[in-house]
């Protein structure tokens, strides 16, 4: 399997080999899915290829790690990948594998609502503290982090989102990548909107990518996963122990279909980047629309940002509604095309109304979603048909 992990520069040649060798005894291009949770060694203590049971190491898990290490590390083969059963077991086994009761978490005020959910209701009382901050403001997050440190707090973590889900709010990597390292603490970044096909935070300074495999990287909505992305491997080590010992581990089959997916990453986001800045542009001259929340906007406030560290301004658009939730409503229960459905990142496309849906449970929070904005996932349809659509929902407004 290694000779394959890092030889290619190329992102797509990566894509479809790091990790996939075919099988030896059929000759199999396409390597088989490993279902045996367990393996025979060759006599007790020497196993046959270092696989005794399946929540440790499984084959098909390896091949979807190295595959998803070879395209979010880079070309260097520092860079390891563990895999989850979904991206918040992937959190939540990263925060105990680097933070312990008594940490503290300052985190952007726009993250996944299931993440701020994890750290305030299931780490919260383990002893893990939260500060909610604008990634945008440097100042603010120096601050919340010299406040964590004089209240004692023992390991740190800014957790970061960019783009940002539903905002689509852009934070500068590299600039708190510094920030976080100027005071020992750690910069997580959640990349399952960007994937690694737009934006690289370890190369960028971060110290550890987590992802949504559900999203983008499975692309097909027809898998739940998640992964931890480490360049470091003393936290490697740990996040390791954690998937082994505390087993929240993706099955062979998940394992497959991500593998599958990731495969295909780059023609897909070049698709979704494409339709996406057409709908967003599109959506800037249709009467009732307010606001469009698109990075690859040239007035989007966070537009050269993301055109420096990203290669690319993704697939996702938010729009607000001048007739406020009812109007917003009205749009996402009337397309055809964009279902109306959570999650996001799949080759079809979904619209969602955020206030009530995805970030229901931060509602009366600090990190609460206008309610007459609709988040749209575009997918790879082609772009005159989804113009279409929204063009008959919202002029029936
Ligand atoms: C969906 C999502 C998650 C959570 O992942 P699951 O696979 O649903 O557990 C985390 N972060 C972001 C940005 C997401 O979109």
């Amino acid at each position: 399997m290694s000779e394959y992990q890092y030889t290619y520069e190329g992102f797509n040649t990566r894509a479809i080999h790091a990790g996939q060798a075919h099988e030896e005894v059929y000759g199999a291009v396409v390597p088989p899915v490993h279902l045996s949770t367990t393996y025979a060694p060759v006599k007790v203590g020497e196993l046959r290829h270092g696989y005794d049971y399946g929540r440790g190491t499984n084959p098909t898990r390896d091949s979807l790690q190295v595959q998803l290490a070879a395209l979010e590390g880079g070309v260097d083969g520092k860079a390891q990948a563990f895999t989850f059963g979904s991206g918040l077991a992937a959190e939540n086994a990263l925060i105990h594998a680097i933070a312990g009761p008594g940490a503290h978490i300052v985190m952007g005020n726009d993250v996944y609502g299931g993440t701020y959910r994890l750290v305030d209701k299931i780490l919260g009382p383990w002893g893990v503290g939260h500060t909610v901050v604008d990634m945008g403001d440097l100042s603010a997050v120096e601050q919340a982090l010299a406040a964590t440190a004089s209240a004692g707090a023992t390991d740190r973590i800014l957790w970061l989102e960019t783009p940002s889900n539903p905002m689509m709010k852009i934070s500068d990597i590299a600039a708190l990548a510094e920030v976080a390292h100027a005071v020992g603490a750690l910069l997580v970044v959640d990349n399952t909107f960007a994937t690694p096909y737009l934006q690289l935070p370890l190369e960028l300074g971060a110290d550890v990518v987590v992802h949504s495999t559900t999203k983008y990287i499975g692309g097909h909505s027809d898998v739940i996963g998640g992964a931890v992305v480490v360049n470091d491997a003393e936290i490697a080590e740990k996040v390791k122990f954690q998937q082994f010992a505390a087993g929240a581990v993706n099955g062979p089959l998940d394992a497959y279909l991500t593998t599958r997916g990731l495969k295909t990453l780059g023609v897909r986001m070049d698709r979704h980047n494409a339709n996406a800045g057409t709908i967003a542009q599109y959506l800037l001259s249709v009467p009732g629309v307010e606001r469009v929340l698109y990075p690859g906007l040239a007035d989007h406030p966070g537009h050269e940002l993301a055109a420096k560290q990203m290669r690319g301004f993704g697939g996702m658009v938010s729009v607000q509604f001048t007739g406020g939730a009812a109007a917003a409503k009205q749009v996402a229960e009337t397309t055809r095309l964009f279902q109306l459905a959570e999650s996001l990142g799949g080759i079809e496309s979904l619209m969602n109304y955020p206030a009530e849906m995805t970030h229901a449970s931060v509602a009366g929070t600090e990190l609460a979603v206008p309610d007459n904005l609709v988040r749209l996932s575009v997918g790879i349809e082609d772009v005159a048909d989804l113009i279409d659509d929204l063009d008959r929902a919202i002029s029936s407004l």
